[in-house]
């Protein structure tokens, strides 16, 4: 836990969130500034900054976050179509929140290469 950390606060509810989901080790809320109809943030509870902080113990929670993401993308109907996830690593990769979180996008076609 990082008494400063964004995503910990919408954790613990110190600051309001849309949740979609919440499990005893994940919780996923709307994106407060959507770039696609579908634009859902999925965190695991437990603080971890960034991708480099992820330790062996820790892949399964990961593959955790990414068995959410699907569920969510598959009850809005994004499945089929598709959609898409992203999670950025620091300065270069547009990380502004130092608690990982998988972005799970949808609703739209993306473009390859990202920007
Ligand atoms: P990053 O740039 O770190 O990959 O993504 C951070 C994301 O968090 C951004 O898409 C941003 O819109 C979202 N975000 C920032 N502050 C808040 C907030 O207070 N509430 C919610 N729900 N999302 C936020
Ligand atoms: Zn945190």
């Amino acid at each position: 836990m990082a008494d400063d950390c964004l995503f910990c606060k919408i954790r613990d509810g110190q600051i309001p969130a849309k949740v979609v989901y919440k499990d005893d080790k994940s919780l996923a809320f709307e994106d407060i500034n959507p770039q696609a109809p579908m634009h859902v943030l999925v965190i695991p509870t437990r603080h971890i900054p960034t991708i480099n902080d992820i330790a062996t113990e820790d892949t399964e929670l990961v593959g955790h976050l990414f068995e959410v993401a699907a569920r969510i993308a598959r009850e809005r109907g994004h499945a089929a179509t598709g959609y898409r996830t992203v999670m950025n690593c620091n300065r270069n990769a547009g990380q502004t929140v130092f608690h990982i979180h998988l972005h799970v996008l949808g609703g739209r076609t993306f473009t390859w290469p990202p920007g």
